[in-house]
């Protein structure tokens, strides 16, 4: 309930400007255009910048640069350039990944200068671009060899090197165009020796290394994604000696960083929650579960900001358009502070219109994206459309649905609806792939769903925000304690689709009543209660009554979650906390 709190009037400032906020805090003096917000991240998803990523972490970490643009905070996102991404294509029923060259000039970065780090016994060359906006920018090392994104085993040498290159690389970069980070947010372990190079260069300039490490930790914010530690990859003393050790300058570094190794090996985890004394978790459900401990066996504690998304990026022109003279949302895309009186004023007609207009969007994309067979679909005004888009992964369960194949049959024919189903497996997942190839099979074996669930490959962003604004009913499925927020679902609320989903991730920030919820004690109630929920989802697509309820509910309870000025805020006040 806090998120509503900060609309009353003892907190009628949040109308002023982020700047004015900022300020008011006494912040600008730790935040400047010299002394940037620093963003480290292994994953960017950001296709608009040549920056393919592969999930959650790579779109909240592009939504989060937008959103700092927006409000005009000095912003520096480092990321690799990967000069190569992969693209899922179909052929003759066959789902295989496709190389595609990535050239960073063809998006906008100039190349500023190289930068060196040592790799197993050889100096290799990072290229350091840049892509400069107005308040944020993007700052990214890259070689010709640097290859994919997650390429390689996740504790193999690549791995290992990519990071390094970005934490010892970025961290060069970022003192190569003049910068000093006033903060280091780390999206996930991947991003720690950044924190690493800063210390190391603390201590080698002179800095004793007790201080040097109180000044690290607390610069730097970790931001954890992941649930389970132990699921996390571990890399070798060896690899170590080979990728990590001949960057570091300063002994007493060294020694530090040798003594974490237990066992031969050692997991990022446990050095990242050392040298960063700043933790947050991504929805308020995820901070709360996430089992971590400290290297003394402590739990580790994480101060819960869920994650929200840039409400422009992901919404039509004329949606947003609608929310604005509505007054729902104000100019910098915080609900306003009567943003709940005027959402139960939305009347069904006004979403019937806005919907038309997101599926004319929905069919123009589908124009040149085809399905997994190579048609191009195209649905009427009348259609009802269910979607399911999210990586293709067990614990999203994309197979739920068809659990009860007839059941799925008869909701669909009796409402003429179609079920839309997007989601790349990952590259190398062989048990989910079969688990795709078997779910299609099942669909081609009926002559009615053949014609009614559609396979959309290649998920992307575009897929996702033209399914959001185009689709009626979305899917949202996880086993419950397995999403750490998911984003989704919240592209789905703003754009007015009815959510079906178990009450996991940021969904569970408010309460179970807010979206149609799934609730089941084990997953053949879940099941049962999936079918019930769709029925009634598609249902309330006929009656104007039921479709206010669902989407007045879902927005003004929604709406404070989804915005991502008020994350970044909320990081705001975290990091800078007088
Ligand atoms: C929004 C988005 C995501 C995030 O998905 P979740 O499953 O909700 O975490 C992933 N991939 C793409 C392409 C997206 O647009």
């Amino acid at each position: 309930m806090s998120l509503f709190k900060r609309h009353t009037l003892e907190n009628i400032e949040d109308t002023e400007s982020f700047s004015e906020i900022l300020d008011r805090r006494n912040f600008t003096k730790k935040l400047s255009d010299e002394r940037p917000y620093t963003y480290w991240t292994i994953e960017l998803y950001d296709q608009e910048n040549g920056i393919r990523g592969g999930g959650g972490l790579g779109v909240l970490a592009a939504d989060t640069r937008r959103v700092a643009e927006r409000l005009e905070v000095p912003f520096v996102l480092v990321t690799p350039f990967y000069p190569v991404e992969l693209h899922q294509c179909f052929e003759n029923g066959e789902s295989y990944d496709k190389v595609l060259a990535v050239d960073y000039r063809d998006f906008g970065f100039e190349y500023v200068d190289s930068v060196f780090i040592r790799c197993n016994n050889e100096l290799v060359e990072l290229s350091v671009v840049q892509k400069v906006f107005e308040k944020t920018r993007i700052l990214s090392i890259t070689e010709p060899n640097f290859r994919e994104l997650y390429g390689g085993e996740s504790c193999g040498d690549h791995r290992l090197y990519q990071e390094v290159a970005l934490g010892f690389g970025g961290y060069q970069a970022l003192k190569l165009v003049g910068l000093k980070p006033a903060i280091m947010q780390l999206n996930e372990v991947a991003t720690f020796f950044a924190a690493l190079a800063r210390l190391d260069e603390l201590v080698f300039n002179g800095m004793d290394f007790y201080e040097a490490m109180v000044y690290t930790r607390k610069h730097t914010l970790y931001t954890n994604h992941t649930l389970v530690q132990a699921a996390e990859a571990s890399f070798s003393l060896s690899q170590f000696e080979r990728y990590v050790f001949p960057n570091l300058k300063s002994k007493p570094v060294l020694k530090w960083l040798k003594d974490k190794f237990s066992g031969g090996s050692l997991r990022l985890s446990s050095v990242t929650i050392e040298i960063a004394e700043l933790r947050s978790g991504v929805s308020k459900l995820h901070a709360r579960v996430a089992n971590y401990h400290d290297i003394s066996g402590e739990k580790v504690k994480f101060k819960a900001v869920t994650n929200g998304i840039d409400i422009p990026y992901w919404t039509l022109p004329d949606i947003l358009e609608f929310y604005q003279e509505s007054n729902i949302l104000d100019e910098k895309f915080y609900p306003s502070t009567v943003f709940e009186a005027q959402v139960s004023r939305i009347e069904a007609g006004q979403i019937r219109e806005i919907k038309k207009r997101g599926r004319d969007f929905l069919n123009s994309v589908l124009k040149r994206r085809p399905d997994y067979l190579g048609n191009c679909l195209e649905f009427s005004q009348d259609d009802i459309i269910i979607d399911f888009k999210r990586r293709f992964v067990d614990y999203k369960r994309p197979w739920l649905p068809f659990s009860d194949l007839k059941k799925l049959r008869d909701i669909l024919e009796r409402f003429g609806a179609h079920y839309v189903l997007s989601g790349r497996v990952h590259s190398g997942d062989s048990r989910m792939l079969s688990k795709l190839y078997e779910l299609l099979d099942k669909v081609q074996e009926d002559d009615y769903l053949k014609t009614h669930v559609h396979y959309l490959p290649d998920y992307d962003e575009e897929i996702a925000r033209a399914l959001s604004v185009g689709s009626n009913v979305s899917v949202n499925v996880p086993i419950v304690g397995l999403e750490a927020c998911g984003t989704s679902w919240e592209k789905d609320i703003l754009n007015m689709c009815l959510l079906i989903s178990t009450h996991d991730g940021g969904v569970a920030d408010a309460t179970i009543d807010s979206y149609l919820s799934i609730s089941g004690e084990n997953e053949k109630e879940e099941i049962e209660q999936f079918y019930i929920r769709l029925e009634e989802a598609i249902s309330a697509w006929k009656n104007d009554f039921d479709l206010e309820f669902w989407v007045r509910k879902e927005l003004s309870r929604y709406l404070p979650i989804i915005s991502g000025s008020r994350m970044l805020k909320d990081y705001v006040d975290y990091l800078f906390k007088s």
